[in-house]
């Protein structure tokens, strides 16, 4: 798809819609079943470069995937765990208290699943489309205005969480620990949340890579879950061809 993948490679992998497809809720999504196997080996033949970059939370990816060595950041970045501790920042703010209140009645309201992502509070419609016009008009007129609140546009989603954390500080976080450092991050990921890792990709020579249509600014681009998968065995099986760096 683009040049050449080697050792010196750091991959950074969404989950939600780029490793497993979106299901009704978030807890009912599928694991492929090769999906461990296939994390655990590139992890292997990357010497550790490989990083899980999630808006979950750290239990949540855990509750689907069970592989506590590969490290990870959840929450959009507000959480992460590398070789086996586990970070978070401080989510204190009266905006965010005040935002959580206002979305918790919005969707108590509109019979919405509100989820406490333990970083992040999100408000799903995915079981209910037809009122994304109106979600996205609560937002604009009793949230946005927040001033230390992020609202996050998602997939049939709206999270929000208090400002200073977003998936491109995450990699950039992993890239300044070994064994990531020195290494051409790549990352692949499908949602608006994935955009920030997209620009610092792009903008400390790695390669981006969006998963499904829509606008971007990754430089590459992938159809479907399946097709992260097949990208992922190949990249798997070139890695078994060269010398380990
Ligand atoms: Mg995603």
């Amino acid at each position: 798809m683009f040049a050449s993948l080697c050792t010196s490679n750091a991959l950074f992998l969404d989950f939600d819609g780029t490793l497993v497809d979106f299901a009704d809720r978030p807890e009912a999504v599928v694991v492929p079943s090769h999906l461990p196997t296939l994390l655990s080996e590139l992890f292997t033949a990357l010497n550790g470069a490989v990083a899980l970059v999630s808006g979950r939370s750290i239990d949540s990816v855990d509750a689907l995937l069970d592989l506590p060595l590969i490290p990870i950041a959840g929450g959009h970045g507000a959480e992460w765990r590398f070789n086996g501790t586990t970070q978070s920042v401080e989510l204190s703010s009266s905006d965010f208290s005040n935002a959580v209140v206002l979305m918790a009645a919005f969707a108590a309201s509109h019979d919405l699943l509100f989820e406490n992502k333990s970083h992040s509070f999100a408000l799903h419609f995915r079981q209910h489309p037809q009122l994304k016009t109106k979600v996205d008009q609560f937002l604009a007129e009793q949230i946005e205005s927040l001033p230390d609140i992020r609202v996050i546009y998602g997939n049939c989603v709206r999270e929000v969480q208090p400002r200073g954390m977003d998936k491109g500080k995450a990699v950039a976080r992993f890239m300044q620990l070994p064994p990531f450092t020195g290494r051409r991050p790549i990352y692949i990921g499908d949602d608006t949340t994935d955009e920030d890792a997209f620009q610092w990709v792009n903008a400390n020579h790695g390669w981006s890579v969006k998963v499904g249509g829509g606008m971007t600014a990754a430089q590459h681009r992938l159809n479907t879950v399946a097709d992260v998968g097949q990208y992922l065995k190949d990249f798997l099986a070139e890695l078994g061809n060269q010398p380990r760096g």
